[in-house]
């Protein structure tokens, strides 16, 4: 059984631990470097990337968590999780960090003030079965990717209807949306098989 870390600095982190324990994985949180060395993967999850960003650097977890990435630790972010896995970011703060791994450029609160959250159907081919209801809150979009990564799943109807909103690169998985707030637990048993193919 791979345990996954779940980045425990700001954000949703009860919900995704149980999450990954209902998907067959050991759960724990990671908030210091020795707790991120413990782990076989890592969740990041939402909430506001600019204050994860300061958190991570002040607790002095944000090189060894490059390095780990580096190395082809997997992870997966949700929402503020996917603006600091993306090599890119648009409409950041002015000295906004991001961990990277994944070659996109990932645009803040993309889908406008007026839209702080909705909620919509998302396909993901590789996952499969009936669409996820995907909620959205103050969320990212992707708005480039490079080579290498693979698009999992786009915004099918609305004004941003197009828009990428889940990828992969490698062991590196993203979504826009929470996944943890609807019950449907596929991404987070996509993650663990993820996991427990790298380990
Ligand atoms: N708007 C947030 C940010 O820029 C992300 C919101 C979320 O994670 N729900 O970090």
């Amino acid at each position: 059984t791979p345990t996954i870390g779940v980045l425990a600095l700001q954000g949703d982190v009860a919900e995704h631990l149980r999450a990954l324990e209902r998907g067959g994985a050991k759960a724990q949180r990671v908030r210091r470097p020795e707790e991120l060395a413990a782990v076989d993967a890592l969740l990041l999850p939402g909430g506001e990337s600019t204050t994860i960003d300061k958190l991570l650097r002040a607790f002095e977890l944000m090189e060894p968590l490059r390095a780990r990435i580096a190395d082809g630790m997997p992870a997966y972010g949700s929402c503020a999780g996917m603006i600091l896995l993306a090599d890119q970011i648009e409409g950041g703060m002015a000295d906004q960090q991001t961990i990277g791994g994944i070659d996109m450029v990932v645009r803040r609160n993309a889908f406008g003030r007026q839209v702080d959250s909705f909620e919509g159907e998302v396909q993901i081919e590789q996952i499969g079965g009936e669409p996820f209801r995907a909620v959205f809150i103050r969320a990212p979009w992707v708005e480039k990717t490079g080579g290498e990564v693979d698009v999992l799943a786009r915004v099918e109807s609305g004004p941003a209807a197009g828009r990428i909103v889940a990828v992969r690169q490698g062991n590196l998985l993203a979504t826009s949306f929470h996944p943890e707030v609807t019950g449907d637990l596929r991404v987070h048993d996509h993650f663990v098989s993820i996991v427990k193919d790298a380990t």
